[in-house]
């Protein structure tokens, strides 16, 4: 996948309406910089990501807030969809005391951002702060982003959210400090998989250096982030594994391999939900399948799903056929009915999906 290493041609003779996949213009940074500078010297501004909130969704919010906080913000908050919980390996994010329940989040602030949400379906009871606040912006890097803000600053080229977050930090002469930094780093490090994603750019590098240059620590984040789980949740995975399923025929030939796992699994290990996230990591190395997914149950009979591909195959479509979004390698939607419904409807997609030469 190449791409080019700068923005997109733009300047005098950009088109009116540019593609959605051509990112932020100068416009829209400058509209951005302008809704930040423009509040008032008590304004209150609301941090939003999105619902199950990943490190790339609370790094990136929690950095830009420590930014503006040094930007001398007094009255914010950060919040997001559903129950408070911040999955245990983000738990010692720098900025966490910004966070309060989505149920006590200003309900008309002067200023909402938004971070790695594709769509305002991943906002839950949150989505309408995008019309209450006084100004409303968006932060994000999926291809399938509906730019529902009123300002959107959406890089579909980007690595990560935070890649975005800290391109407006810069902008509004925010230096980094190792809060920020630290924040930032683990939405870059969760995002590119520990920088081994095909959008590992040499600007994502030179990114994660002006992140490390501020003192923090990379092998205590990632140990933390990637390399700490509770014994019961190394049990579970034991037993998921143990029940994967190869099917070599499906998606014309390049082969799902995919598992999944219940409410009832998670309660008989004593786990909360969010230890299931790096599973799919451990299912996706199956050599003899392009698409690999994990099927979590939620609530009875609704399931979330998780789907990567290795190229061969654009998980993104399947996703949003489905009902959800994405990117090309990885991509989730929400399903209901029974496992093998749910399953069933994913080999309907992949035996129905464009292979090869999709756009990225
Ligand atoms: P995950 O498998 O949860 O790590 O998600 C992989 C990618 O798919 C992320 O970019 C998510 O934003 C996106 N995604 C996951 N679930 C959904 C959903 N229900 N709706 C829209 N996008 C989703
Ligand atoms: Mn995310
Ligand atoms: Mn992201």
């Amino acid at each position: 996948m190449t791409e080019p290493s700068g923005g997109p041609a733009g300047g005098a003779f950009a088109e009116a309406a540019p593609p959605l996949d051509a990112g932020p213009t100068e416009a829209d940074w400058t509209a951005a910089v302008a809704a930040v500078r423009d509040l008032p010297a008590d304004g209150r501004v609301l941090l939003i990501c999105h619902v199950n909130p990943d490190g790339d969704a609370l790094g990136s919010m929690l950095g830009f807030g420590l930014g503006l906080r040094r930007l001398g913000v007094r009255r914010m908050q950060a919040t997001f969809p559903g129950p408070p919980e911040v999955p245990e390996p983000f738990q010692e994010l720098p900025g966490l005391d910004l966070l309060v329940p989505a149920t006590e989040a200003y309900p008309d602030p002067d200023l909402v951002i938004c971070f790695d949400a594709a769509s305002g379906s991943r906002l839950g009871e949150l989505v309408d702060r995008l019309e209450t606040a006084r100004a409303a912006l968006v932060l994000d890097h999926h291809a399938s982003n509906t730019h529902f803000g009123r300002i959107n600053l959406v890089d579909p080229h980007a690595a990560a959210t935070s890649v975005v977050a800290e391109g407006l930090l810069g902008r509004l002469g925010i230096e980094l400090d190792a809060g920020i930094a630290e924040c930032l780093y683990v939405a870059l490090s969760t995002d590119t998989g520990s920088f081994r994603f095909e959008a590992t750019t040499p600007a994502v590098h030179e990114l994660a250096a002006r992140l490390l240059a501020t003192g923090i620590r990379p092998g205590d984040i990632s140990r933390r982030v990637f390399d700490t789980r509770p014994f019961g949740a190394v049990r579970l995975f034991g037993e998921v594994l143990g029940r994967a399923r190869l099917e070599p025929a499906v998606a014309a030939g390049h082969g799902l391999v995919w598992t999944y796992a219940t409410q009832d699994d998670l309660a008989r290990h004593d786990q909360r939900p969010y230890v299931l996230e790096p599973l799919i990591d451990s299912v996706r190395c199956t050599a003899e399948a392009d698409v690999s997914c994990v099927v979590k149950e939620t609530t009875t009979g609704d399931w979330a799903v998780s789907m990567r591909s290795k190229g061969a195959v654009d998980v993104s479509r399947v996703a949003v056929a489905l009902g959800g979004g994405g990117h090309r390698f990885a991509a989730g939607f929400t399903g209901s009915g029974t496992l093998d419904e749910v399953v069933g409807r994913i080999r309907a997609e992949l035996d129905g999906a464009l292979t090869g030469a999709g756009r990225h």
